[in-house]
């Protein structure tokens, strides 16, 4: 319930404002944003650099109404690949795009979104970074598939992202798991209704499992997005059983979530990539980590009232 009205909360403009203008949220939102600038992106990408940890940046931005936005949103990442040789990222970054940032949603959004993201596609491949699509709600991802699958014939190293509540994800799963596929697997963090996701922890718990085997024994490179304890001891049995090495898959986490496990993995020998979101257009992506974990309402509601 309280999920629900949270993950409703993350597409209210009344409330974005009212967060966005009250400055003693900033230290709440900042345990899980870099910062404002992408240079603070590169900078948190940097310092995980020497921590042993990779990253994929996320310049925030979702649900662009407007052409000059998702305009903006693009340059945005071209600035920022453009850095990644002075901040010494070169072969290792990724990067996560939003289509509907790129225009996704805007009239004739597809074809802008794809113009767009294969911009960044061109853009990351002079660098060695790779791209990454992230899953949104239900209702984007077949428009999302099928962009996805445009950019593959160019670029055959795109990865996306497949959500294990969803019904539809077993045979995603299936259809992504071949030669050279980078799928990064979720649990995944949108308000769906019954009809299309798992409603109980157990069953997405247990949905994950699944779809992360049918990725394990594929010929792709599963990027296992967890946190949970239970799923990251399951990748164990998986890779012994598939005969997959450490390398082979990635574990990959949020900025600022269990950043000692992030840590013990790759000291581990895991690969470990931290998703580094950083811009200005926090609201969505913040309300979704708050729907995650209730008790980080607490703390960001004293913030709101300054208390
Ligand atoms: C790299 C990455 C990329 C992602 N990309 C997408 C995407 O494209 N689309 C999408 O729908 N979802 C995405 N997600 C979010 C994902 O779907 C889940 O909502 C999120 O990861 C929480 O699920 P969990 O597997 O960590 O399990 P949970 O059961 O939610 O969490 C397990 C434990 O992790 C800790 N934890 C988890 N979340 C929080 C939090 N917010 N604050 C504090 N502690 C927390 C707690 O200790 C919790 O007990 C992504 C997640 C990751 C890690």
């Amino acid at each position: 319930m309280l999920r629900s009205l949270l993950l409703r909360a993350a597409g209210s403009r009344r409330l974005r404002a009212l967060a966005e203008a009250a400055p003693m949220t900033r230290s709440v939102v900042r345990r899980f944003i870099a910062g404002d600038t992408i240079d603070d992106g590169l900078a948190a990408a940097r310092r995980l650099a020497d921590s042993g940890l990779f990253a994929t940046i996320d310049v925030l931005g979702e649900d662009t109404t407007d052409p000059g936005q998702a305009e903006r949103a693009t340059t945005a990442y071209l600035d920022l690949l453009a850095k990644v040789p002075d901040a010494g990222l070169v072969g290792s970054l990724d990067v996560s795009l939003k289509l509907t940032s790129l225009g996704a949603t805007l009239p004739g959004g597809a074809e802008a979104a794809h113009r767009n993201a294969r911009r960044i596609c061109e853009a990351a491949g002079t660098v060695g970074a790779t791209v990454t699509i992230d899953a949104e709600d239900h209702t984007t991802l077949d428009q999302m598939h099928g962009i996805v699958d445009q950019l593959r014939t160019e670029f055959p190293g795109i990865g996306l992202v497949l959500q294990a509540m969803l019904f539809r994800t077993p045979l995603d799963a299936r259809k992504y798991a071949g030669p050279g596929s980078r799928v990064r697997l979720c649990k995944g963090a949108y308000n769906e209704p019954p009809t299309v996701a798992w409603p109980g922890r157990d069953q997405v718990t247990a949905a994950y499992v699944a779809a992360a085997r049918t990725l394990f024994e594929g010929q792709g490179y599963p990027m296992l997005a967890t946190h949970d304890p239970e799923l990251i001891a399951a990748a164990a049995v998986l890779a012994a059983d598939t005969g997959r090495q450490p390398g082979d898959y990635e574990f990959q986490m949020l900025y600022g979530i269990r950043t000692d496990e992030q840590q013990r993995l790759a000291d581990a020998g895991h690969r470990v990539r931290i998703y580094v979101p950083c811009g200005t257009d926090w609201w969505g992506y913040f309300v979704r980590r708050l729907a995650e974990r209730p008790a980080n309402l607490t703390f960001f509601l004293r913030a709101l009232v300054g208390r």
